[in-house]
């Protein structure tokens, strides 16, 4: 029965859990591969025709019933105090001079947002730098660990990547801002976001299925399949679609993992695309395992990721940032420190950065 209590579960569940077509107004000095376009959503190979939503080859794994979720939301509300949700991450404060002189670096800004420079191409991945990962400014999950800089800081950006509309990695605010202060970059998103982005003042947004590609200033940008989901209001589930992304220069590579449950999408992304000189990987966010393993992957699965892709090196995102599961907030960095070691994988190439910590070594 559809009742009003099932209702409230699933629009809170938007909030609190995370969790046409068309190319760029003005493409500038991108070309898009024109011979993949698609150009409605129902032309996509990963889009189910009969339920009108877009789906993973494994199926819509993270279909939670009314009991799963009630269950999820009574522990989610009965949680052990945890003092990292008051007290929040060390954060590495910014120098200006840093991001002024932003280049051939990478930094870990919080949750899933990584900003890089290579090649004279600035990249930023799921910005969010506000609250609340929720529709709301004032509730959801909160943010407990302060941003290293805000948006009017940032450098010129070329390029802002999107992997999917859960309210952890798109962020309105964070949109709205950036288009205010950047609106010459680039949005690159999975298909069916384009319309929302340019609704918040994006002026130039690209949407591309899993596979199809695009070239900005010398790179190539690709989303990838990865086994999650979309959803952002009651009745949007799956509307839109979700990814990964490789970024390939002629001399670098860069996989931006998004949000995952662990799949054999990694070993078919290096099949394809070859081995990433850099990752960012999701650790965080994967209690209780039931419930989220369809969605999230847990440290351990995090190697494993690593492993498939055949990683140079890799940066731990997802944890530390909002508080959007049952762990312990500083669980993910020492059990991904224990699978690193028992895969005698050194911790030096699967790095845990502080929030605004910048890759201490050399990327090249
Ligand atoms: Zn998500």
């Amino acid at each position: 029965m559809f009742s009003r209590r099932n209702f409230l579960v699933k629009s809170i569940s938007s909030l609190l859990y995370l969790p046409f077509s068309g190319c760029a107004k003005a493409v500038g000095l991108s070309s898009i591969n024109h011979e993949q376009r698609v150009n409605k959503l129902s032309d996509s190979p990963n889009f189910n025709k009969s339920t009108k939503r877009f789906q993973h080859p494994s199926g819509d794994l993270h279909d939670k019933s009314f009991s799963n979720l009630f269950d999820f939301f009574a522990e989610y509300f009965r949680r052990p105090r945890d003092k990292w949700e008051s007290i929040g991450f060390p954060v590495r404060k910014s120098r200006k001079s840093e991001l002024e002189n932003f280049n051939k670096n990478v930094v870990w800004v919080g949750h899933a947002s990584i900003m890089i420079n290579h090649s004279n191409l600035t990249i930023l991945t799921d910005p969010h730098f506000f609250g609340y990962a929720s529709p709301f400014s004032f509730m959801g999950p909160k943010r407990i660990t302060t941003v290293p800089f805000t948006i009017p800081e940032l450098p010129p950006l070329d390029v802002v990547i999107i992997s999917h509309n859960h309210f952890d990695h798109l962020d309105e605010q964070s949109i709205r801002q950036i288009a205010v202060h950047q609106p010459q970059v680039k949005f690159l998103v999975p298909l069916g976001l384009k319309k929302l982005l340019l609704e918040w003042g994006a002026n130039d947004v690209i949407e591309l299925d899993w596979w199809q590609s695009i070239k900005i200033k010398g790179a190539t940008f690709q989303p990838t399949p990865v086994q999650h989901w979309s959803k952002r209001s009651a009745f949007d589930r799956n509307k839109t679609l979700w990814a990964g992304w490789m970024t390939q220069w002629q001399d670098f590579s860069f996989y931006f993992a998004g949000d995952s449950g662990y799949s054999n999408d990694f070993k078919e992304v290096s099949e394809r695309l070859g081995n990433p000189d850099l990752a960012a990987i999701p650790i965080g966010a994967y209690e209780p395992r039931e419930f989220m393993k369809s969605a999230h992957i847990n440290p351990e699965e995090a190697v494993m990721v690593f492993n498939d892709l055949g990683a140079k090196r890799a940066i731990a995102i997802h944890w530390g940032t909002f508080k959007l599961t049952l762990e312990k907030m500083d669980e993910p960095p020492h059990r991904l420190k224990s699978a690193l070691e028992s895969a005698g994988i050194s911790k030096d190439r699967f790095r845990v950065l502080q929030h605004g910590e910048f890759w201490p070594e050399s990327l090249s």
